[in-house]
């Protein structure tokens, strides 16, 4: 599998004995005894989660991008409802849903629409906010594709808004960031809006 092979090659054995340590320091620190049964192999299953939900700190979400050309194609492409997971990087907790992500290619220059699934997972698998992550998504698409316009929105339930503090679970918070054309044109931004909302 994939993520196995991710594992071995990036992961240092140091590194993951650091998590390891670290888990059960936290556990003995909440007061359980992390030598229990239950709990004996839970250090090495998290740092071994980790190491998955966190690769993405060693990518650059724009290196998933692959650039092909086809004939001038000006319409917008959209890709609807990318599930993703990410971790919140003031708690450490997940939050979670959907990226849609839209541009208006320049001059015929494309990319294969799971590249863009890509992106949004390499922007995901790190310690993370919803509103750099869409800049992040857009940035990487304006980088390599240069393109005349892009449309990045997330919508995401939050983990730590859900159990822990005001505990309002199901509120999802959407972020958008808008660029080029579908920024500064009316007709434009309302059209890709209106793809996305559809
Ligand atoms: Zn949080």
């Amino acid at each position: 599998m994939t993520i196995t092979k991710e594992l071995s090659n990036n992961t240092k054995v140091e590194d993951k004995n650091k998590i390891e340590n670290a888990i059960r320091e936290i556990l003995l620190a909440i007061g359980e005894n992390p030598d229990r049964t239950g709990l004996l192999l839970t250090p090495s299953r998290v740092a071994r989660m980790y190491t998955e939900i966190f690769s993405g700190t060693k990518q650059d979400p724009k290196d998933e991008i692959t650039i092909t050309y086809t004939e001038n194609h000006d319409e917008i492409i959209l890709v609807r409802d990318i599930s993703f997971y990410s971790m919140c990087e003031h708690h450490l907790i997940p939050f979670f849903g959907q990226a849609h992500v839209a541009y208006l290619p320049r001059n015929g220059v494309i990319t294969g629409l799971s590249k863009l699934a890509r992106v949004v997972e390499a922007a995901a698998r790190r310690p993370q906010l919803q509103e750099r992550m869409t800049t992040q998504i857009a940035n990487a698409i304006i980088e390599k594709l240069n393109p005349v316009g892009v449309a990045v929105v997330l919508e995401a339930e939050h983990m730590c808004m859900s159990m822990r503090g005001i505990k309002k679970a199901g509120s999802r918070t959407i972020t958008s960031v808008l660029k080029g054309i579908f920024e500064t044109n009316q007709a434009s931004r309302a059209e890709v809006l209106s793809l996305i909302r559809k």
